[in-house]
């Protein structure tokens, strides 16, 4: 067999010259040779795109959002139902004063609610 590193013809296992172990290094060439088929085939198959992007991901997204801002808005209108308070408010009961702002004059009065349900 010829040495494929310094072309010394031997026989065995072992180069004479070099040392080279035939066996070992045709595994090894053999390994890159696969490994440079495989490059060379990608190549000619053209760049690789990324793999897809699900669709329902960004929906999904796009729908925990929504939900978030929806709940938030929610609690946001109750909080404002809850404290916004006027004279007539059935939360008062008759006979409670509440402060009331004049608002040609811009004093504040206390005016003493009539009942729930009167205007
Ligand atoms: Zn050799």
């Amino acid at each position: 067999m010829k040495c494929p590193v310094c072309s010394v013809e031997s026989s065995g296992v072992e180069c004479f010259s070099c040392g080279l172990i035939f066996e070992k290094w045709d595994k090894r060439h053999e390994k890159e040779k696969l490994e440079a088929q495989a490059a060379l085939a990608a190549l000619e198959k053209g760049p690789t795109l990324p793999a897809s992007v699900d669709p329902w991901r960004g929906r999904f997204i796009a729908g925990a959002f929504l939900a978030v801002w929806l709940i938030g808005l929610t609690v946001a209108a109750r909080h404002y139902m809850r404290t916004r308070r006027r004279p007539d408010d059935q939360s008062a009961r008759a006979g409670d004063t509440m402060p009331v702002r004049d608002l040609s004059t811009g004093e504040v009065r206390r005016v003493k609610v009539q009942s729930a349900r009167s205007r």
